[in-house]
């Protein structure tokens, strides 16, 4: 069904070794969903100083989600700092639904439901994405013991430890931040 300009912009932003494939899953994924929910990857990579001021998020920056009386600056985001996160080296996206609310072809209201089928078909449009990045072989956040439901990502057998060394050695892609596989 229809396919989301910003996604695919966004997956022009992974790392080379991925792009292609990603390309052919987001295609698979707009073909399998086809009522009122569409998909967006929210976040594709995020730079070491985009990742570090996501940090910050809750921590010693304010955060307007989650305010409280003991939480001053709002809700902790993530727990990964620059070079500790598989979406640094454009090795992860996260993905949304996107809902048409009015049913008047407008996507606009994010949903991060993982249990309803909007497509009426028997499955939840949430699954069904996990279902088809499994077969292109990516890891999914929600078969974590702390699950992370919008995360995928591929890891190509190496650590985040070992890929951050990689970028700091200069062992990249010429002219690149994505490191060699
Ligand atoms: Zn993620």
């Amino acid at each position: 069904m229809s396919k989301d300009k910003i996604t695919l912009d966004r997956i022009q932003l992974l790392h080379p070794a991925v792009r292609n494939e990603v390309a052919a899953m987001y295609d698979q994924i707009c073909n399998a969903l086809t009522g009122f929910a569409i998909c967006r990857f929210a976040y594709t990579l995020r730079t070491y100083k985009e990742q570090d001021d996501l940090f910050d998020l809750g921590r010693t920056k304010a955060n307007p989600n989650g305010k409280t009386a003991r939480r001053p600056l709002g809700s902790v985001v993530t727990n990964a700092r620059g070079g500790q996160s598989y979406h640094n080296f454009g090795l992860a996206f996260d993905i949304v639904l996107l809902k048409d609310e009015k049913g008047n072809g407008k996507f606009n209201k994010a949903s991060w439901e993982t249990n309803v089928d909007f497509d009426g078909d028997g499955r939840a449009d949430w699954l069904e994405v996990v279902t088809i990045a499994k077969q292109f072989g990516w890891e999914w956040g929600g078969d974590w013991r702390f699950t992370d439901m919008p995360h995928f990502q591929k890891t190509f057998g190496k650590s985040v430890v070992e890929l951050d060394r990689q970028i700091k050695a200069g062992q990249v892609i010429k002219g690149t931040r994505y490191p060699i596989l």
